[in-house]
């Protein structure tokens, strides 16, 4: 079987994560999250962990090439020969889509596909506003119709809180950030005919049948 390399880019929000996840257990692919490097990386008492989590609290992004060392280290520990892997939270600048062509080119791989969960600022701020996070176990869950109510982790029944870093003025600067360092990635992506886009503002099912679909058309 041919093996496939998966990019997904998106706004927060757009529910990139759990598709990301969704992809690795069905195609059994390797998933590289920076984003979760980061948030272990903010949580340790190191120079670097405090700098990193100051920036994450006030809703910035650290520099590209700390989230590129974090996801090359990843990268290069997890590739193997028969096994796709999956990007999810990188690149998130255009230095990084290049390197991850650089290595994967290196690597020769040539199966890499790239997809945009799209869906609009709009939606993406709601989502943002309504996100919740597990205080037993950090499972995320998506928005709820009253935001105030007490509700529990599908997981292990713990206690939702606000994720300390969705602030409404940390929330607009994600937002702004797609805009600026994002959608030369998507133009760069599109330029070359190598992304596809797909309507992120469905139920999460048929937002996964149909990336499963694509991957599934690229793996024969
Ligand atoms: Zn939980």
């Amino acid at each position: 079987m041919a093996v496939i390399d998966v990019v997904i880019l998106g706004r927060s929000g757009c529910g990139k994560g759990t598709q990301a996840r969704r992809l690795a257990e069905r195609f059994g692919l390797a998933a590289v999250s920076p984003g979760d490097r980061f948030r272990e990386l903010a949580a340790t008492s190191s120079w670097t962990g405090q700098k990193v989590r100051s920036i994450i609290d006030a809703g910035g992004l650290p520099p590209y090439w700390l989230g590129a060392h974090l996801w090359l280290a990843e990268l290069i520990d997890k590739i193997a020969p028969d096994q796709g892997v999956i990007f999810d939270g990188t690149p998130r600048r255009l230095e990084e889509a290049k390197l991850i062509d650089e290595i994967l080119a290196w690597y020769e791989r040539t199966n890499v596909h790239v997809f945009l969960l799209d869906i609009s600022r709009e939606e993406a701020r709601r989502r943002l506003m309504g996100r919740r996070i597990c205080e037993g176990c950090a499972t995320l869950s998506g928005p709820v119709a009253d935001a105030a109510a007490e509700q529990q982790c599908v997981v292990c029944g713990g206690r939702l809180v606000n994720r300390p870093d969705d602030t409404p003025e940390a929330i607009e600067k994600r937002l702004d950030w797609f805009d600026v360092d994002i959608m030369p990635l998507v133009h760069y992506y599109e330029t070359q005919g190598r992304l596809t886009r797909v309507k992120g503002e469905r139920p999460i099912e048929v937002v996964a049948g149909e990336l499963a679909q694509a991957v599934a058309t690229h793996l024969t």
